[in-house]
């Protein structure tokens, strides 16, 4: 954190000093919110509680409290949220909606645990405010969005998005079905938490404890005639098998898996014991993305003479846009971070005929790759590259996302003239 930033909150601070935890708690939530803060934690230290932010991907410290005052806004936003303001000894979950101060609504996912000196209360912040984005303001380059727009084109079969936490999955997922919400197909999603509203769309909602679990709600969804069914998770045999069977018999399905790359998302499917015939005939595709800052338009400014040299496939990407190299001091806009918001990253692999055999031999994850980049996939370094090159990101910003050899030499210092070679990077 900046000392601009610093010194941001502690006027805020100052305007509050004499507040209760009750107020503190609603400028808290503003002040995250409007920085883009994903996350808000509230941790007890030995002799205070600490307050921080994960923001644009990084958790930045705050400031410390007294552990009494500490205390009393943890409390308080545990009301807020739904759960039990009481309960220190065991872990609490809680929602709720709040509104701030200044008139903002905010969607609150609290979760809480005992630890060495107390408690950590953990919340996630949602703005229902921002909703739900198109594909187009995703991140995804044209190129992309042609492959993506193509596999929902598809009337029937499974599309898998695989990623870690926090990799804009369910936005994707959200902005999929926005997509095909037209009025002319019947769509179900089933989520786990349901972070949206969306009008024509059908929404359930997980209930793990009433045994309502993604296979039971998915068996029963299919009674209901619907052309698109979104899935939260793929986290269990049930529901790989009934997802496969969806997609082989005109459904579209949309779902998240855990995974670490594209090929890996089938390989996922594989360890729950579904046949690999079957995800050949299903599969329209799978998306693994990562999400990476994109450069303040504020601050961000070209680095002069500098002409890397760009690996083929990634400059086919770029086409007729130069490769250059850019850099970020942060400034007021971006609130020193150098950075002003969040873009996905995607490695597509789209199932054709050849990859459809690939698959249906079980092939490893290894070779489904190699052959997927045969038939013109950019692996995951690959479009980060190509991020770089266009100057949305820095590659010390790309380097923290993949921590791939060729962002770290194109980073001040590095050995920025030698070759990009993208092709050892892929794993
Ligand atoms: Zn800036």
């Amino acid at each position: 954190m900046s000392d601009e930033e610093a010194i941001d909150f502690e006027q805020l601070e100052a305007e509050t000093e004499l507040a209760t935890p009750e107020i503190f708690a609603g400028n808290l939530l503003e002040w995250a919110v409007e920085r883009q803060a994903s996350d808000l934690f509230l941790s007890d230290e030995e002799q205070a509680v600490s307050v921080g932010i994960r923001r644009l991907g990084r958790v930045e410290h705050v400031r410390k409290l007294t552990r009494d005052y500490g205390r009393r806004l943890q409390g308080h936003v545990r009301v807020l949220a739904g759960g039990d303001p009481g309960e220190m000894i065991r872990p609490t979950e809680g929602r709720g909606l709040t509104v701030t101060p200044g008139g903002r609504e905010i969607d609150l996912r609290l979760s809480s645990m005992p630890t060495l000196h107390g408690q950590d209360v953990s919340i996630r912040l949602f703005d229902p405010v921002s909703g739900v984005r198109s594909l187009n303001e995703l991140g995804y380059d044209d190129t992309e969005l042609k492959i993506i727009r193509k596999l929902l084109g598809e009337p029937s079969g499974l599309i898998l998005i695989a990623g870690p936490v926090a990799s804009g999955k369910s936005s994707t997922l959200y902005a999929m079905v926005d997509e095909l919400n037209d009025g002319s197909r019947k769509i179900h999603t089933l989520e786990d938490p349901i972070e949206h509203a969306i009008p024509g769309v059908i929404q359930s909602q997980i209930n793990e404890r009433a045994n309502l679990g993604y296979a039971e709600l998915l068996s029963t969804v299919l009674r209901h005639s619907p052309d698109v069914i979104m899935i939260g998770e793929i986290r269990d045999a049930k529901t790989a098998a009934t997802a496969i069977r969806a997609g082989s018999s005109g459904q579209l399905v949309l779902a998240t898996i855990h995974a670490r790359s594209a090929a890996e998302a089938i390989d996922s499917m594989l360890h729950y014991g579904i046949n690999p015939k079957a995800i050949s005939q299903a599969l329209l595709g799978a998306i693994n993305q990562r999400l990476v800052g994109k450069i303040c338009s504020q601050c961000g400014e070209r680095v002069d003479g500098q002409n890397p040299e760009v690996e083929t496939r990634v400059a086919n990407r770029l086409g007729h846009h130069s490769a250059e190299l850019w850099q970020t001091k942060g400034c007021d806009a971006c609130y020193g971070n150098g950075f002003s918001k969040m873009t996905c990253v995607p490695e597509i692999l789209a199932v054709n005929r050849s990859l459809k055999d690939v698959i249906a031999s079980g092939s490893t994850a290894v070779t489904l790759e190699d052959a997927a980049r045969n038939s013109g996939m950019l692996c995951m370094a690959e479009a980060l590259a190509a991020r770089v090159y266009r100057g949305e990101t820095t590659p010390h910003e790309a380097h923290r996302v993949i921590p791939a050899p060729q962002f770290a030499r194109l980073q001040p210092g590095g050995k920025h003239h030698s070759s990009v070679d993208g092709t050892d990077s892929h794993s």
